[in-house]
Order: structure tokens, then C-alpha cells, then sequence
């Protein structure tokens, strides 16, 4: 059985510069009031994010 976990989390360090969402292949980070939320059904976890975010605001969850 697959797990509906979400592999990231983004942490308060996220200012919504919104450059996560532009970078996202899968369109899986969506605005949303504070910071971007993520659609873990579309995260392939490509990881492209992470390199992206000028905060490290993104991490990735143990599994
Ligand atoms: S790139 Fe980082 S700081 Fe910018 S909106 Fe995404 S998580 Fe927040
Ligand atoms: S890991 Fe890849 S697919 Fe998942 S939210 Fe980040 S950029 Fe999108």
C-alpha cells in the first residue's frame, strides 16, 4: 500500500518569494496564504525545489 505521506514539509523560513512554484515540474506547490502548500499527490520528489529555495525553507521528511 503506497503511503499518502508528504516526503516535504516547508518551514517558516518561507517568505513566499514563490520561485518554489515556478520550478515545480508537476505543478505540485500551490499558493496559498503564508507559504505555498504542497499537493502530495503530484510530488514526484524530484527535489528540484529544495534547490531552488533561497531560505532552505524546503526539507525533505524521513520516510
Ligand atoms: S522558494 Fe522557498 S522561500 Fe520561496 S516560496 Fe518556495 S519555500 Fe518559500
Ligand atoms: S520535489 Fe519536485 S515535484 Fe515535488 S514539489 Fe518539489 S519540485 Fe515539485
Amino acid at each position: 500500500m503506497s503511503m499518502l505521506v508528504p516526503p516535504l514539509a516547508l518551514s517558516a523560513a518561507c517568505t513566499a518569494c514563490g520561485l518554489c512554484l515556478l520550478t515545480c515540474p508537476e505543478r505540485a506547490l500551490l499558493p496559498a496564504p503564508g507559504r505555498p502548500s504542497l499537493d502530495a499527490r503530484r510530488c514526484t520528489g524530484c527535489l528540484a525545489c529544495i534547490e531552488v529555495c533561497p531560505r532552505d525553507a524546503i526539507v525533505e521528511l524521513e520516510r
